[in-house]
Formats: structure tokens, sequence, C-alpha cells
């Protein structure tokens, strides 16, 4: 029987050994239709992670063998958001660089009498294979010559028959109780342009088809996949046995849903096509772009997976979860602002028009290492509207009349003194203070975030549009909305502000920011080229797969 000869299979293990010398091999395998999402980072984090902590190897391979829904700018995005997760493939590959070699397998796979041309509709195939057949119909064409299946496979590659005339059909087994094993196809004709072959090819091998042999050809020593195919470990290995070629070992692990979010690439693109929101990297999504917009650094996103494990069950995480991961991991190392959103006027009448102190604010209350600013103190200043209230009661400790509140790293608090406001709405415009630079200042209960007017100093900067997103869909499981989870999304989660202001080290931090990322990325990627194989991130901590055989 093909796959139990012991002298073959003894024969493939040596061959394998051989090429891999005995190292860990493994492959993170993207189908380039969409942009990664914080799901795939836990299976990069696996693939690289694993074969980083083994010192083996790790290819980043494209399962491109659906050519109607693949595009380049995908392609080139999943190559840089590996890199940006700090991790360098051994190898970047195509499923279709193998084309020809898995060409050649079917028409092998024919010869075994393995494999069958079937005219069969789809309609058809779904009848026979029927949700309630337990074992599945035979069609007319399974048991059709192996001749006249090697002339008609040759006809579908000339362009003889249009989509879905034809279709190469595995010979598996209908009496098994797995569905994985009921004739899956191996090749369908496609009209379609490839983004790498062209118009070599009229037909494209299907997923179940070449994933194992495409794992085969590149000696991957440990297939690692998420759990939707256990079932498919059959037909993976029942496909290899077939061809007599190196059978990798296939294990699963869960796969990460984030709750409150899509992770499907599919059904983000129709967020995308749709306008639900405005890109691929809308920071309301979580596709991997779209982190990285919001400042996520892939350190947060590392430490995150790397807290979930690699049991099989999936990991339902909540948001909350993930966004409480990235705080820790900013709150040490990430400077801090003074910002005012809806900025109120402050007079500070008792001190003159020209009053100047320069404040020394550090960007951190405690990390030093990060340095400080310099920023005017003056007489006219801007807080938050939200901290300020006509009527003042016990459990409210900011600015009122007659209250005193204090000003963050200001020299003294202030007290409030009167108060403008707009006839027609009641709306507060001004309020005017005292500085409380004298005698005993009243102890305040509450320190407030303030900017000060300078216009000599740049200060405060403004900010035409401040964008603060609330989560994308109401619930935690968009899934299970009615007619479809677009039925979930929340019409509120961009709240668009104008007119916010910032302190006056905006700026220089900003541009430093941004020159800091550039460099970090350019050491990142030259650190993880020189060490082939191995990321960055990948530490001793990286999970341990138990085998399974
Ligand atoms: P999607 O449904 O979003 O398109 P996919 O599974 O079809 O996801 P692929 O591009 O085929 O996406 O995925 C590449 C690899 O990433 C596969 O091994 C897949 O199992 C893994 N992967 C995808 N989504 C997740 C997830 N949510 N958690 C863990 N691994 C994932
Ligand atoms: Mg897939
Ligand atoms: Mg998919």
């Amino acid at each position: 029987k093909p796959g139990e000869n012991p002298q073959t299979r003894a024969e493939l293990r040596e061959q394998h050994l051989r090429a891999t010398d005995g190292q860990v091999w493994t492959r993170f395998p993207p189908e380039p239709n969409g942009y990664l999402h914080i799901g795939h980072s836990k299976a990069i984090f696996v693939n690289f992670g694993y074969a980083a902590h083994h010192g083996g190897k790790c290819y980043l391979r494209f399962d491109d063998t659906n050519p109607e829904k693949e595009e380049a700018r995908y392609f080139e995005s999943i190559i840089e958001v590996v890199r940006w997760l700090g991790f360098e493939p051994w190898k970047i590959t195509y499923s279709s660089d193998y084309f020809d070699q898995l060409y050649d397998l079917a028409i092998e796979l024919i010869k075994r009498d393995k494999a069958y041309v079937c005219h069969c509709t789809q309609e058809q195939i779904k009848a026979d294979r029927g949700e309630k057949i337990s074992a599945p119909k035979a069609c007319v064409h399974r048991s059709r010559p192996i001749q006249e299946s090697l002339d008609e496979f040759k006809k579908m590659a000339d362009g003889h028959y249009r989509p879905k005339e034809a279709n190469l059909r595995m010979k598996m087994d209908l009496t098994d109780g797995n569905p994985q094993m009921w004739d899956l196809t191996a090749y369908r004709v496609l009209d379609a342009s490839h983004h790498r072959t062209l118009d070599k090819w009229k037909i494209y091998p299907t997923y179940d088809y070449t994933h194992c042999l495409v794992d085969s050809i590149e000696n991957i020593s440990h297939s690692l996949c998420t759990t939707e195919f256990i079932a498919s470990r059959q037909s993976y290995e029942w496909l290899c046995d077939a061809l007599d070629v190196y059978k990798p070992r296939q294990s699963e692990f869960g796969r990460l849903n984030l709750q409150g979010t899509i992770n499907s690439k599919r059904k983000i693109l129709q967020l995308v096509d749709e306008g639900y929101v405005s890109g691929w990297d809308d920071p309301r999504l979580y596709t991997l772009i779209a982190l990285r917009r919001r400042g996520v650094p892939p350190g947060a996103i590392l430490s995150f997976v790397s807290t979930l494990g690699v049991s099989t069950a999936a990991s339902n995480i909540q948001i909350a979860r993930f966004e409480q991961t990235v705080r820790q991991y900013l709150e040490g190392s990430a400077p801090r602002l003074f910002m005012v959103l809806r900025p109120l006027k402050v007079i500070i009448e008792n001190v003159p028009d020209d009053y100047l102190v320069m404040v020394d604010k550090p960007f951190h209350p405690k990390n030093p290492q990060l340095g400080s600013s310099q920023i005017p103190f003056t007489r006219t200043i801007y807080i938050d509207a939200d901290d300020f209230r006509l009527e003042d009661s016990k459990d409210y400790f900011r600015l009122a009349p007659g209250k005193s509140v204090g000003l963050f790293q200001a020299p003294y608090p202030i007290t409030c003194t009167s108060y403008k406001s707009d006839i027609a709405t009641g709306e507060v415009t001004e309020v005017f203070c005292r500085l409380e630079d004298s005698g005993t200042p009243p102890k305040p209960k509450a320190y407030i975030q303030w900017v000060a007017e300078h216009v000599s100093s740049g200060s405060p900067v403004r900010i035409d549009e401040t964008r603060i997103f609330h989560p994308l869909f109401k619930s935690d499981n968009p899934l299970a909305a009615v007619p479809d989870f677009k039925a979930d999304i929340n019409s509120n989660s961009m709240e668009v502000i104008k007119g916010a202001m910032v302190e006056v080290s905006f700026w220089p931090l900003a541009k430093r920011s941004i020159a800091d990322a550039l460099e970090e990325a350019r050491a990142r990627s030259a650190k993880a080229r020189a060490v082939p194989g191995a990321g960055s991130h990948c530490d001793a901590d990286t999970p341990e797969i138990a085998p399974e055989q």
C-alpha cells in the first residue's frame, strides 16, 4: 500500500534529514488575499518562534493559488509586517514556484489511479456528498480509464475547458467518515491571470492539493496550522502517501479570536469596500497595519501573543485584555504630553501681560531617562472645558467659581474669581483666576492639564482634528448579529474634535519618534538578517509544542 512500505518511509525520512540536517523547519503560509490581522500574529509567532527557539528555519510562503483574489499590495504588506514584528524569513517562497512540479505530480497521481478528471457540476458534486449521505456516491467519471483522465487533464491544462467544466479530483476514500476524504478537487480551470505566472496556466491547484505537497517539497519538519485543519490532516497524509513523497508532520494550535472585532480578511475587506472604515489601516480595525498606525509597538503585540499558549483550544480574548497588555508595555516608555481636547480660556488676572515662567516638565513622571521639555506658563492658559463647572459639589475637586485647583508642574495653584459666558447659549467662554503665588497657597485636591498661550515659542500647538476611536462593534461577538456582522456596527465609533491644543514639545517629539521608529526598524531588520532564521523577539519564552504521533 502507498506510504506504508517501511523501506520507502525510511528512505524518505533519511532524505528529509539530510536536507534539513535534522533542524526544525517551519513555514508561515499566508494567502495573499488581504492584510494580516492580529490573529495572524499568533501564527507568525508560533512558526517563526518555534523554529528560532530550536535554532531552525522558517519560510514565509505565499500560498498564491487563488489568482482571482490576490493583489501585489497584499504580498508587499505581508512581508513588511512580518519584518515589522521582528522576524526575518529564511526564504520567501510562493506556492506558484512549484506549479511545474505540482503539475508533474498530478500526472503521476493519475497514473497511479489516484486521481481522475471529473465533469460533474458543483451542484452535482454537492448533491453526491450531501450532508445526510454518510457514504457519498461515486460519479461516473471516477471509474474512467487512466489514459482518458491523462488526456482530459492535458486538455484542461491546454485551455480546452471553461471554468467548472472539468476538475481533477483525487480518488480518495468515499467510505471514510471524514468528508475531507471524499475525492477533493486537486485542480480546477480558472480564467485568471496570475500575479507571478501571468497567463501560463489555465488550471490552478487547490489548497488541499498544494499545501501538503509544497510542505513536502520544502522539507518542512513541523507543519503548524490552526485547528480548523484537523480534519484535513488525513487528506494531507493521504496525498503524500499516495505519491510516496516525504510526509511532514502536521500539528494544530487554536486560533486567536479577539472578541468585539472581526478576525477574517474576507470580512475586513467588506468593511473597507463598503466604506465602514477608511481603509485596512483604519485605527478601529485589528489588522497589523492598523495597530502600527495607532502606535502599538510590535513588542507589545508579541508580548500579548506570547501569553496565549499554543494548545488546541481557541483563544477567545477580550479586546480589553489586549489593550491592557499594550498599555502595560507602553507605561514606562511613552512620553506624556499635556493636551486639552476642548480648550477653555483661563486668564490669570493678578500677573502682568508679559508674565512668563519656563516650566521644566519631565516627559514621564517616573522615568527621568525620557528627559523633559521646557514649556511656557503665562497669563493666558487653556484648560479642558470638562475641568470647569459652574456648580460645585463635595466630590468635585477641579475648577469652579471660588474654588482652587492645581496645574500639573506649574509653580502655583489657581483660584477661580469670575467667568464670562455667552448670552445666547449660556456656555462659559472665559474664566478668570488668581495665581496663588503669595501667602500660604491653598492645598489643591486635584491637578489638571493645561497649555499656555505664548506666541513667540509657538505655544500651544493647535490641532485641526482629533479623532477619538471607540469600538467599531457594539457587542463582543459581531458574528452573531442578524442578518450579518455589519448589523452590529457602532455608528458612533469615531468622534472628531476640532481645535484641541497640545503642549509645544509636540513637534520635536513627533519628529523624534518618527526618526526613532525608522532607526529601530532598520536595526531590527539588519539584526534579523544577521542571524538567519532568527527573529530578534524569539527568546526562551517561546512555548514548546507537544509532539503528537
Ligand atoms: P482569514 O480567514 O482571515 O483569511 P486565513 O486562515 O484564511 O484567515 P491565511 O492567510 O490562510 O488566513 O493564514 C495564514 C496562516 O495564519 C494560517 O496558518 C492560518 O491558520 C493562520 N491564522 C489565520 N488566522 C488566524 C488566527 N485568528 N489565529 C491564529 N492563526 C491564524
Ligand atoms: Mg487560508
Ligand atoms: Mg481565509
